[in-house]
């Protein structure tokens, strides 16, 4: 199997409007294939939005002969049609003589590995502040019954001292009238002694 090199790209103006190599649905980007080691591109294919996630997937199909993916357009794979020598030895570029465009389809690449371990980072960190979100409003409910509790146990507590406050107030009241009735009694024997 040759080295290869796959990339995913825009679409260019010339394939806006193509349909998937792979199926018949619009496609949404295009993979390069190149080869790593003389640099040329070997394969361009278009794919829709579910062959590039089968492709991000690494499930999409390749020939077992060269590596190309394996499109529906040709039953047979161009490696065969071409007669390539696929076990043919070809000698290795130094890095400084890689082509440009390898150098930013690499680094395309590479990007696209740090966007995948960001985004995946960030949703963790969402989940994360999910969780968080709900524990306090968790916290802030039982917060709030507590307080709610204490008022209603310091209510019930006014009301009794109310209801003992009455008592008292009545039972001073009488004491009061008692008094009154005692002292009455005496001033009217002390008249009918004189
Ligand atoms: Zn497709
Ligand atoms: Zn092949």
């Amino acid at each position: 199997m040759k080295k290869l090199l796959y990339t995913m790209l825009e679409l260019e103006e010339w394939n806006k409007n193509s349909t998937c190599c792979f199926c018949y649905n619009k496609s949404v980007c295009q993979i390069r294939t190149r080869n790593k080691i003389t640099h040329e591109i070997i394969a361009n294919d278009e794919a829709c939005e579910n062959c590039k996630e089968t492709f991000e997937n690494n499930e999409l199909e390749k020939c077992e002969r060269c590596g190309r993916l394996k499109n529906r357009h040709s039953y047979v794979c161009h490696c065969i049609v071409d007669n390539e020598n696929v076990d043919e030895k070809e000698l290795p570029i130094l890095p400084h003589e890689e082509r440009e465009a390898t150098f930013y389809e690499r680094q395309i690449n590479s990007l696209r590995e740090e966007l995948i371990t960001t985004e995946e980072a960030l949703e963790i960190e969402r989940e994360e502040v999910v969780k968080f979100q709900e524990k306090s409003e968790e916290w802030s409910k039982k917060q709030k019954q507590e307080l709610l509790d204490k008022v209603k146990g310091l209510e019930e507590k006014i009301k009794q001292l109310e209801e003992e406050n009455r008592k008292l107030k009545e039972e001073k009241n009488g004491q009061i009238a008692q008094i009154e009735v005692k002292e009455t009694k005496r001033w009217s024997w002390l008249k009918i002694k004189k």
